[in-house]
Protein backbone atom coordinates (compact mmCIF):
# COMPACT_ATOMS: atom_id res chain seq x y z
CA UNK A 1 0.00 0.00 0.00
CA UNK A 2 1.58 3.28 -0.92
CA UNK A 3 1.25 6.75 0.35
CA UNK A 4 1.93 8.81 -2.60
CA UNK A 5 1.75 12.73 -2.71
CA UNK A 6 -0.52 14.02 -5.32
CA UNK A 7 1.58 17.37 -5.56
CA UNK A 8 3.94 15.26 -7.42
CA UNK A 9 3.42 11.63 -8.01
CA UNK A 10 6.32 10.65 -5.94
CA UNK A 11 6.10 7.71 -3.55
CA UNK A 12 6.14 9.14 0.01
CA UNK A 13 6.08 5.48 2.32
CA UNK A 14 5.39 1.78 1.01
CA UNK A 15 3.09 0.40 4.06
CA UNK A 16 2.92 -3.20 4.02
CA UNK A 17 -0.75 -4.51 4.48
CA UNK A 18 -1.69 -6.81 6.98
CA UNK A 19 -2.37 -10.11 6.43
CA UNK A 20 -6.08 -11.87 7.20
CA UNK A 21 -4.34 -13.75 10.36
CA UNK A 22 -3.42 -10.10 11.50
CA UNK A 23 -6.46 -8.85 10.76
CA UNK A 24 -8.62 -11.64 12.96
CA UNK A 25 -5.57 -11.08 15.62
CA UNK A 26 -6.53 -7.50 16.08
CA UNK A 27 -10.44 -7.68 16.05
CA UNK A 28 -9.84 -10.70 18.44
CA UNK A 29 -7.91 -8.29 20.63
CA UNK A 30 -10.30 -5.35 20.01
CA UNK A 31 -13.00 -7.44 21.49
CA UNK A 32 -11.19 -8.68 24.40
CA UNK A 33 -10.50 -4.95 25.16
CA UNK A 34 -14.11 -4.51 24.52
CA UNK A 35 -15.38 -6.83 28.07
CA UNK A 36 -13.01 -4.45 29.76
CA UNK A 37 -13.63 -0.85 28.02
CA UNK A 38 -17.77 -1.54 28.81
CA UNK A 39 -17.50 -1.23 32.26
CA UNK A 40 -14.97 1.63 32.74
CA UNK A 41 -16.51 4.68 34.11
CA UNK A 42 -17.43 7.38 32.16
CA UNK A 43 -15.15 9.79 34.49
CA UNK A 44 -12.18 7.50 33.15
CA UNK A 45 -13.18 7.69 29.73
CA UNK A 46 -13.46 11.31 29.45
CA UNK A 47 -10.41 11.77 30.90
CA UNK A 48 -8.36 9.67 28.38
CA UNK A 49 -10.70 11.59 25.38
CA UNK A 50 -9.44 15.23 26.70
CA UNK A 51 -5.81 13.73 26.75
CA UNK A 52 -6.47 12.79 23.14
CA UNK A 53 -7.32 16.52 22.77
CA UNK A 54 -4.72 17.83 23.94
CA UNK A 55 -2.19 15.14 21.96
CA UNK A 56 -4.20 16.46 19.25
CA UNK A 57 -3.53 20.58 19.37
CA UNK A 58 0.36 19.46 20.38
CA UNK A 59 0.64 17.99 17.29
CA UNK A 60 -1.66 19.61 14.66
CA UNK A 61 1.25 21.34 12.51
CA UNK A 62 3.13 17.55 11.83
CA UNK A 63 -0.18 16.02 11.25
CA UNK A 64 -1.33 19.01 8.91
CA UNK A 65 1.66 18.00 6.90
CA UNK A 66 0.93 14.11 6.68
CA UNK A 67 -2.26 14.84 5.46
CA UNK A 68 -0.75 17.87 2.56
CA UNK A 69 1.82 14.88 2.08
CA UNK A 70 -0.74 12.19 1.23
CA UNK A 71 -3.81 13.71 0.01
CA UNK A 72 -2.84 16.96 -0.98
CA UNK A 73 -4.62 19.38 1.77
CA UNK A 74 -3.69 22.42 2.06
CA UNK A 75 -1.22 23.30 5.47
CA UNK A 76 -3.66 25.45 6.85
CA UNK A 77 -7.34 23.67 6.20
CA UNK A 78 -5.34 20.51 7.91
CA UNK A 79 -4.24 22.48 10.98
CA UNK A 80 -7.94 23.48 10.97
CA UNK A 81 -9.08 20.26 10.66
CA UNK A 82 -7.01 18.77 13.64
CA UNK A 83 -8.46 21.64 16.15
CA UNK A 84 -11.74 20.50 14.92
CA UNK A 85 -11.32 16.78 15.97
CA UNK A 86 -9.80 18.30 19.45
CA UNK A 87 -12.99 19.55 19.43
CA UNK A 88 -15.27 16.56 19.08
CA UNK A 89 -13.15 15.06 21.20
CA UNK A 90 -13.83 17.48 24.29
CA UNK A 91 -17.34 17.41 23.67
CA UNK A 92 -18.23 14.01 24.07
CA UNK A 93 -16.13 13.97 26.66
CA UNK A 94 -17.79 16.61 28.37
CA UNK A 95 -21.39 15.29 27.62
CA UNK A 96 -21.67 11.52 26.49
CA UNK A 97 -22.33 10.47 30.30
CA UNK A 98 -25.52 12.66 30.08
CA UNK A 99 -26.85 12.00 26.59
CA UNK A 100 -26.14 8.31 27.62
CA UNK A 101 -27.73 8.51 30.90
CA UNK A 102 -30.90 5.82 31.55
CA UNK A 103 -34.12 7.37 30.98
CA UNK A 104 -37.10 6.32 33.48
CA UNK A 105 -40.54 5.68 31.52
CA UNK A 106 -43.64 5.40 34.01
CA UNK A 107 -45.66 2.15 33.33
CA UNK A 108 -47.40 -0.45 35.27
CA UNK A 109 -44.06 -1.54 36.81
CA UNK A 110 -42.28 -0.81 39.87
CA UNK A 111 -39.81 0.07 37.69
CA UNK A 112 -39.00 0.58 33.93
CA UNK A 113 -36.52 2.62 32.27
CA UNK A 114 -34.88 3.01 28.53
CA UNK A 115 -30.85 2.62 29.70
CA UNK A 116 -27.90 2.48 26.79
CA UNK A 117 -25.49 -0.28 26.60
CA UNK A 118 -22.37 -0.29 24.39
CA UNK A 119 -22.36 -3.10 22.15
CA UNK A 120 -19.14 -3.95 20.77
CA UNK A 121 -16.52 -3.90 18.33
CA UNK A 122 -17.39 -1.35 15.74
CA UNK A 123 -15.68 -1.06 11.91
CA UNK A 124 -15.23 1.78 10.70
CA UNK A 125 -14.77 2.50 6.88
CA UNK A 126 -13.45 6.16 6.11
CA UNK A 127 -12.43 8.18 3.51
CA UNK A 128 -9.64 10.55 2.49
CA UNK A 129 -10.95 13.69 2.34
CA UNK A 130 -11.02 14.86 5.69
CA UNK A 131 -8.21 11.79 7.05
CA UNK A 132 -8.87 12.82 10.95
CA UNK A 133 -12.14 14.29 11.27
CA UNK A 134 -13.99 11.39 9.48
CA UNK A 135 -12.30 9.26 11.83
CA UNK A 136 -12.80 11.49 15.30
CA UNK A 137 -16.67 12.07 14.64
CA UNK A 138 -16.80 8.28 15.04
CA UNK A 139 -14.47 7.22 17.23
CA UNK A 140 -15.22 9.79 20.03
CA UNK A 141 -18.82 8.74 20.73
CA UNK A 142 -18.09 5.18 19.87
CA UNK A 143 -15.38 5.23 22.75
CA UNK A 144 -17.52 7.49 25.35
CA UNK A 145 -20.23 4.54 24.63
CA UNK A 146 -18.04 1.81 26.02
CA UNK A 147 -17.56 0.36 22.45
CA UNK A 148 -14.42 -0.33 21.00
CA UNK A 149 -13.51 0.16 16.99
CA UNK A 150 -11.22 -0.88 14.07
CA UNK A 151 -10.79 1.40 11.35
CA UNK A 152 -10.65 0.29 7.51
CA UNK A 153 -9.47 3.67 6.47
CA UNK A 154 -8.69 5.07 2.50
CA UNK A 155 -5.83 3.18 0.94
CA UNK A 156 -3.90 6.38 -0.13
CA UNK A 157 -3.95 7.87 3.89
CA UNK A 158 -1.94 4.74 5.19
CA UNK A 159 0.46 7.39 7.34
CA UNK A 160 -2.80 9.05 8.80
CA UNK A 161 -4.66 6.03 9.54
CA UNK A 162 -1.42 4.93 11.75
CA UNK A 163 -1.29 7.97 13.28
CA UNK A 164 -4.60 7.80 14.38
CA UNK A 165 -3.96 4.51 15.72
CA UNK A 166 -0.68 5.53 18.10
CA UNK A 167 -2.67 9.06 18.88
CA UNK A 168 -4.91 7.05 20.83
CA UNK A 169 -2.41 4.66 22.36
CA UNK A 170 -0.30 7.90 23.53
CA UNK A 171 -3.33 9.00 25.07
CA UNK A 172 -3.00 6.34 27.78
CA UNK A 173 -6.13 4.41 26.56
CA UNK A 174 -6.31 0.63 27.03
CA UNK A 175 -4.30 -1.10 24.96
CA UNK A 176 -6.26 -2.23 21.55
CA UNK A 177 -9.30 -0.32 22.21
CA UNK A 178 -9.22 1.18 18.99
CA UNK A 179 -6.95 -0.36 15.77
CA UNK A 180 -5.90 0.53 12.39
CA UNK A 181 -6.20 -2.39 10.01
CA UNK A 182 -4.60 -2.18 6.99
CA UNK A 183 -6.33 -3.50 4.44
CA UNK A 184 -7.66 -3.07 0.58
CA UNK A 185 -11.48 -2.38 -0.14
CA UNK A 186 -11.80 -6.23 -1.27
CA UNK A 187 -11.10 -7.47 2.56
CA UNK A 188 -13.79 -5.65 3.68
CA UNK A 189 -16.20 -8.33 3.40
CA UNK A 190 -13.99 -11.02 5.42
CA UNK A 191 -14.18 -7.94 8.54
CA UNK A 192 -17.99 -7.45 8.06
CA UNK A 193 -18.47 -11.13 8.14
CA UNK A 194 -16.15 -11.98 11.58
CA UNK A 195 -18.03 -12.77 14.77
CA UNK A 196 -17.02 -10.39 16.88
CA UNK A 197 -17.55 -7.27 14.45
CA UNK A 198 -21.37 -5.91 15.97
CA UNK A 199 -21.68 -2.89 12.98
CA UNK A 200 -20.34 -0.90 10.53
CA UNK A 201 -20.00 3.00 9.78
CA UNK A 202 -18.72 4.26 6.58
CA UNK A 203 -18.49 7.44 5.21
CA UNK A 204 -17.45 7.17 1.60
CA UNK A 205 -19.26 7.09 -1.83
CA UNK A 206 -22.78 5.61 -2.50
CA UNK A 207 -21.64 3.01 -4.53
CA UNK A 208 -19.28 1.98 -1.60
CA UNK A 209 -22.27 2.10 0.97
CA UNK A 210 -24.48 0.38 -0.94
CA UNK A 211 -22.22 -2.71 -1.05
CA UNK A 212 -21.27 -2.51 2.49
CA UNK A 213 -24.77 -2.41 3.43
CA UNK A 214 -25.48 -5.24 1.83
CA UNK A 215 -23.04 -7.54 3.38
CA UNK A 216 -23.89 -6.28 6.94
CA UNK A 217 -27.70 -6.82 6.37
CA UNK A 218 -26.97 -10.46 4.96
CA UNK A 219 -25.48 -10.94 8.58
CA UNK A 220 -27.97 -8.43 10.60
CA UNK A 221 -25.31 -5.93 10.98
CA UNK A 222 -26.36 -2.41 11.83
CA UNK A 223 -25.22 0.01 9.74
CA UNK A 224 -24.39 4.35 9.50
CA UNK A 225 -24.04 5.60 5.90
CA UNK A 226 -22.59 9.02 5.60
CA UNK A 227 -22.65 9.03 1.87
CA UNK A 228 -21.68 11.50 -1.44
CA UNK A 229 -23.94 15.03 -1.73
CA UNK A 230 -24.62 16.99 -4.63
CA UNK A 231 -25.71 19.66 -2.26
CA UNK A 232 -28.09 22.79 -4.04
CA UNK A 233 -27.64 26.29 -2.66
CA UNK A 234 -30.76 28.57 -4.10
CA UNK A 235 -30.10 32.16 -4.51
CA UNK A 236 -33.27 34.21 -4.40
CA UNK A 237 -33.99 38.02 -6.03
CA UNK A 238 -33.74 39.40 -2.37
CA UNK A 239 -30.48 38.09 -1.31
CA UNK A 240 -27.40 39.67 -0.08
CA UNK A 241 -25.37 39.23 -3.22
CA UNK A 242 -22.27 39.83 -2.84
CA UNK A 243 -22.39 37.53 0.59
CA UNK A 244 -23.98 34.78 -0.66
CA UNK A 245 -21.05 35.17 -3.75
CA UNK A 246 -18.50 34.77 -1.08
CA UNK A 247 -19.98 32.28 1.10
CA UNK A 248 -20.86 29.71 -2.46
CA UNK A 249 -17.48 29.73 -3.59
CA UNK A 250 -15.82 29.23 -0.17
CA UNK A 251 -18.27 26.37 0.12
CA UNK A 252 -17.91 24.80 -3.10
CA UNK A 253 -13.76 25.09 -2.31
CA UNK A 254 -13.48 23.41 0.91
CA UNK A 255 -10.90 21.14 1.05
CA UNK A 256 -10.08 21.77 -2.71
CA UNK A 257 -13.77 20.96 -3.41
CA UNK A 258 -13.38 17.50 -1.77
CA UNK A 259 -15.96 17.61 0.84
CA UNK A 260 -19.46 16.05 1.13
CA UNK A 261 -21.33 18.90 2.02
CA UNK A 262 -19.55 21.39 -0.30
CA UNK A 263 -22.49 23.75 -2.42
CA UNK A 264 -21.66 21.62 -5.85
CA UNK A 265 -25.00 23.36 -7.47
CA UNK A 266 -26.05 26.77 -7.62
CA UNK A 267 -29.62 27.45 -8.55
CA UNK A 268 -29.89 31.24 -9.28
CA UNK A 269 -33.34 33.10 -9.98
CA UNK A 270 -33.48 34.16 -13.33
CA UNK A 271 -33.58 38.03 -12.41
CA UNK A 272 -30.31 37.62 -10.62
CA UNK A 273 -28.68 35.32 -12.47
CA UNK A 274 -25.91 37.39 -14.89
CA UNK A 275 -24.99 39.21 -12.03
CA UNK A 276 -24.26 36.17 -9.57
CA UNK A 277 -22.62 34.92 -12.52
CA UNK A 278 -19.82 37.82 -13.40
CA UNK A 279 -19.51 38.12 -8.86
CA UNK A 280 -18.72 34.14 -8.96
CA UNK A 281 -16.42 33.61 -11.86
CA UNK A 282 -14.23 36.98 -10.29
CA UNK A 283 -14.06 35.09 -7.09
CA UNK A 284 -13.35 31.82 -8.34
CA UNK A 285 -10.70 33.23 -10.59
CA UNK A 286 -9.04 35.07 -7.92
CA UNK A 287 -8.42 31.57 -5.92
CA UNK A 288 -4.81 30.60 -5.39
CA UNK A 289 -4.02 27.12 -6.90
CA UNK A 290 -1.07 25.47 -5.66
CA UNK A 291 1.59 23.72 -3.41
CA UNK A 292 -0.28 22.91 -0.53
CA UNK A 293 2.70 23.63 1.87
CA UNK A 294 2.65 27.06 1.08
CA UNK A 295 0.57 29.45 3.40
CA UNK A 296 -0.82 31.44 0.54
CA UNK A 297 -2.59 28.40 -1.29
CA UNK A 298 -6.54 28.02 -1.18
CA UNK A 299 -6.47 25.23 -3.63
CA UNK A 300 -4.19 22.09 -3.71
CA UNK A 301 -3.65 19.37 -5.75
CA UNK A 302 -6.75 16.70 -5.24
CA UNK A 303 -6.19 13.67 -3.86
CA UNK A 304 -5.33 11.33 -6.53
CA UNK A 305 -4.50 11.79 -10.41
CA UNK A 306 -7.14 9.57 -11.16
CA UNK A 307 -9.48 11.14 -9.15
CA UNK A 308 -8.39 14.21 -11.19
CA UNK A 309 -9.20 12.72 -14.27
CA UNK A 310 -12.86 11.27 -13.59
CA UNK A 311 -13.90 14.51 -12.44
CA UNK A 312 -12.47 16.13 -15.81
CA UNK A 313 -14.01 13.80 -17.29
CA UNK A 314 -17.24 14.58 -15.38
CA UNK A 315 -16.39 17.88 -17.21
CA UNK A 316 -16.00 17.05 -20.65
CA UNK A 317 -19.80 15.13 -20.81
CA UNK A 318 -20.84 18.04 -19.47
CA UNK A 319 -20.01 20.42 -21.79
CA UNK A 320 -20.69 18.07 -24.72
CA UNK A 321 -24.01 17.28 -23.40
CA UNK A 322 -24.60 21.11 -23.79
CA UNK A 323 -23.22 22.65 -20.57
CA UNK A 324 -20.69 25.72 -21.28
CA UNK A 325 -17.69 25.96 -19.78
CA UNK A 326 -17.16 29.82 -18.02
CA UNK A 327 -13.93 29.49 -16.27
CA UNK A 328 -11.21 26.32 -16.16
CA UNK A 329 -12.15 23.07 -17.19
CA UNK A 330 -8.49 22.04 -18.56
CA UNK A 331 -5.89 19.66 -16.71
CA UNK A 332 -2.80 22.18 -16.39
CA UNK A 333 0.31 21.17 -17.50
CA UNK A 334 2.52 20.28 -14.54
CA UNK A 335 3.08 17.21 -12.51
CA UNK A 336 0.36 16.61 -9.87
CA UNK A 337 -2.95 16.03 -9.43
CA UNK A 338 -3.86 19.83 -9.79
CA UNK A 339 -7.62 20.71 -11.19
CA UNK A 340 -8.35 24.88 -11.65
CA UNK A 341 -11.41 26.25 -10.10
CA UNK A 342 -14.03 25.54 -12.70
CA UNK A 343 -17.60 26.82 -13.96
CA UNK A 344 -20.37 25.36 -15.72
CA UNK A 345 -23.45 27.01 -16.64
CA UNK A 346 -26.52 26.39 -19.71
CA UNK A 347 -27.07 23.48 -17.29
CA UNK A 348 -29.99 21.29 -18.51
CA UNK A 349 -31.82 18.10 -16.59
CA UNK A 350 -30.18 14.98 -17.89
CA UNK A 351 -26.89 16.78 -17.91
CA UNK A 352 -23.69 15.29 -15.64
CA UNK A 353 -23.85 18.41 -13.88
CA UNK A 354 -27.37 18.45 -13.16
CA UNK A 355 -27.72 14.63 -11.88
CA UNK A 356 -23.68 13.62 -10.51
CA UNK A 357 -21.61 14.67 -7.87
CA UNK A 358 -18.47 16.56 -8.79
CA UNK A 359 -15.43 16.18 -6.40
CA UNK A 360 -13.48 18.74 -6.91
CA UNK A 361 -13.72 23.02 -7.78
CA UNK A 362 -16.12 22.47 -10.57
CA UNK A 363 -19.27 24.81 -9.82
CA UNK A 364 -22.65 24.02 -11.79
CA UNK A 365 -24.92 27.05 -11.77
CA UNK A 366 -28.15 26.49 -12.84
CA UNK A 367 -30.83 29.28 -13.74
CA UNK A 368 -34.83 29.10 -12.37
CA UNK A 369 -37.77 30.58 -13.78
CA UNK A 370 -38.90 31.57 -9.88
CA UNK A 371 -38.07 30.21 -6.21
CA UNK A 372 -40.62 27.55 -6.82
CA UNK A 373 -38.57 26.02 -9.40
CA UNK A 374 -35.40 26.38 -7.55
CA UNK A 375 -36.48 24.59 -5.05
CA UNK A 376 -37.71 21.87 -7.14
CA UNK A 377 -34.48 21.21 -9.25
CA UNK A 378 -33.21 21.27 -5.36
CA UNK A 379 -34.95 18.37 -4.89
CA UNK A 380 -34.47 16.89 -7.81
CA UNK A 381 -31.65 15.15 -7.94
CA UNK A 382 -30.64 11.93 -5.90
CA UNK A 383 -28.91 12.57 -2.89
CA UNK A 384 -29.86 15.10 -0.07
CA UNK A 385 -27.57 15.78 2.43
CA UNK A 386 -27.23 19.25 2.97
CA UNK A 387 -28.43 22.31 1.38
CA UNK A 388 -28.52 26.51 2.06
CA UNK A 389 -30.94 29.47 0.88
CA UNK A 390 -29.91 32.94 0.28
CA UNK A 391 -32.52 35.53 0.55
CA UNK A 392 -32.97 38.76 2.97
CA UNK A 393 -36.85 36.95 4.01
CA UNK A 394 -36.07 35.07 7.40
CA UNK A 395 -39.80 34.11 7.67
CA UNK A 396 -39.53 32.55 4.09
CA UNK A 397 -36.14 31.15 4.71
CA UNK A 398 -37.26 29.21 7.84
CA UNK A 399 -39.83 27.64 5.71
CA UNK A 400 -38.18 26.62 2.64
CA UNK A 401 -35.57 25.50 4.70
CA UNK A 402 -37.27 23.33 7.26
CA UNK A 403 -39.87 22.54 5.29
CA UNK A 404 -39.22 22.39 1.54
CA UNK A 405 -35.52 21.27 1.00
CA UNK A 406 -34.91 17.55 1.05
CA UNK A 407 -31.59 16.93 2.63
CA UNK A 408 -30.53 15.95 6.14
CA UNK A 409 -29.38 19.59 7.14
CA UNK A 410 -30.58 22.98 6.09
CA UNK A 411 -28.57 26.24 6.17
CA UNK A 412 -30.24 29.91 6.04
CA UNK A 413 -27.63 32.39 4.36
CA UNK A 414 -24.66 30.36 5.68
CA UNK A 415 -22.39 27.25 4.10
CA UNK A 416 -23.90 23.79 5.47
CA UNK A 417 -21.38 23.00 7.78
CA UNK A 418 -21.14 19.57 10.65
CA UNK A 419 -20.86 21.19 14.28
CA UNK A 420 -20.20 18.52 17.19
CA UNK A 421 -23.32 19.79 18.43
CA UNK A 422 -25.80 19.18 15.85
CA UNK A 423 -26.79 15.54 13.78
CA UNK A 424 -25.18 15.19 10.53
CA UNK A 425 -25.73 12.80 8.09
CA UNK A 426 -28.26 12.47 4.90
CA UNK A 427 -31.20 10.84 3.17
CA UNK A 428 -31.78 9.72 0.06
CA UNK A 429 -28.75 8.12 -1.80
CA UNK A 430 -26.74 10.25 0.79
CA UNK A 431 -26.94 7.59 3.57
CA UNK A 432 -28.77 7.21 6.82
CA UNK A 433 -28.28 7.38 10.36
CA UNK A 434 -26.88 10.21 11.71
CA UNK A 435 -23.57 11.10 13.39
CA UNK A 436 -22.38 13.98 16.08
CA UNK A 437 -24.26 15.52 18.87
CA UNK A 438 -27.24 13.66 20.74
CA UNK A 439 -28.34 11.63 17.97
CA UNK A 440 -24.46 10.05 16.89
CA UNK A 441 -23.45 8.79 20.42
CA UNK A 442 -27.38 6.61 20.37
CA UNK A 443 -26.63 4.75 17.08
CA UNK A 444 -24.24 2.07 18.07
CA UNK A 445 -25.79 1.23 21.60
CA UNK A 446 -28.01 -1.03 22.57
CA UNK A 447 -31.33 0.77 23.72
CA UNK A 448 -32.29 -1.73 26.15
CA UNK A 449 -35.59 -1.75 27.83
CA UNK A 450 -35.81 -2.84 31.75
CA UNK A 451 -39.25 -3.47 33.35
CA UNK A 452 -39.16 -4.66 36.98
CA UNK A 453 -42.83 -5.40 38.13
P1 LIG B 1 -14.81 5.63 -1.58
O1 LIG B 1 -14.07 5.29 -2.79
O2 LIG B 1 -16.19 5.13 -1.44
O3 LIG B 1 -13.93 5.16 -0.35
C1 LIG B 1 -14.35 5.31 0.99
C2 LIG B 1 -13.87 4.12 1.78
O4 LIG B 1 -14.60 2.98 1.37
C3 LIG B 1 -12.41 3.79 1.59
O5 LIG B 1 -11.87 3.31 2.78
C4 LIG B 1 -12.44 2.70 0.53
O6 LIG B 1 -11.33 1.87 0.56
C5 LIG B 1 -13.69 1.95 0.95
N1 LIG B 1 -14.35 1.21 -0.12
C6 LIG B 1 -14.49 1.57 -1.41
N2 LIG B 1 -15.19 0.63 -2.08
C7 LIG B 1 -15.49 -0.34 -1.20
C8 LIG B 1 -16.16 -1.59 -1.28
N3 LIG B 1 -16.69 -2.01 -2.42
N4 LIG B 1 -16.26 -2.34 -0.18
C9 LIG B 1 -15.75 -1.92 0.98
N5 LIG B 1 -15.08 -0.77 1.14
C10 LIG B 1 -14.95 0.02 0.06
O7 LIG B 1 -14.93 7.19 -1.39
P2 LIG B 1 -13.78 8.27 -1.45
O8 LIG B 1 -13.43 8.49 -2.88
O9 LIG B 1 -12.68 7.90 -0.52
O10 LIG B 1 -14.53 9.54 -0.84
C11 LIG B 1 -15.33 10.36 -1.61
C12 LIG B 1 -16.80 10.09 -1.39
O11 LIG B 1 -17.11 10.09 0.01
C13 LIG B 1 -17.65 11.18 -1.97
O12 LIG B 1 -18.78 10.63 -2.59
C14 LIG B 1 -18.05 12.00 -0.76
O13 LIG B 1 -19.20 12.78 -0.95
C15 LIG B 1 -18.21 10.95 0.26
N6 LIG B 1 -18.11 11.52 1.62
C16 LIG B 1 -19.24 11.58 2.38
C17 LIG B 1 -19.19 12.16 3.64
C18 LIG B 1 -20.41 12.26 4.51
O14 LIG B 1 -20.26 12.54 5.70
N7 LIG B 1 -21.61 12.05 4.01
C19 LIG B 1 -17.98 12.67 4.10
C20 LIG B 1 -16.87 12.59 3.30
C21 LIG B 1 -16.94 12.00 2.06
P3 LIG B 1 -10.14 2.00 -0.56
O15 LIG B 1 -9.56 3.34 -0.39
O16 LIG B 1 -9.21 0.91 -0.17
O17 LIG B 1 -10.80 1.81 -1.87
Amino acid sequence: MNAINPATNEIVKNYIEHTSKEVDEKINATHEAFLNWKDVSFKERSKLLKKTAKVLLQRKQELAELMALEMGKPLKQGIAEIEKCASVCEYYAENAAVFLQSEEVKTEASKSYVTFNPIGVVLAVMPWNFPFWQVFRFLAPALMAGNTGVLKHASNVPGCAMAIDALIRESGFPENVFQTLLIGSKEVDAVIEHQHIKAVTLTGSTQAGKKVAAKAGSLIKKTVLELGGSDAYIILEDADLQKAVEICVASRLINSGQSCISAKRFIVVQSIADKFIEQFKALMAAKKIGNPFETFTDIGPLARVDLRDELHDQVKRSVAAGAKCLLGGEIPDQPGAYYPPTILINIKKGNPAYEEEFFGPVASIITAKDEQEAIFIANDNSFGLGAAVFTEDKIRAEQIASELLEAGACFVNSLVKSDPRLPFGGIKESGYGRELGLYGIKEFVNIKTVFIF
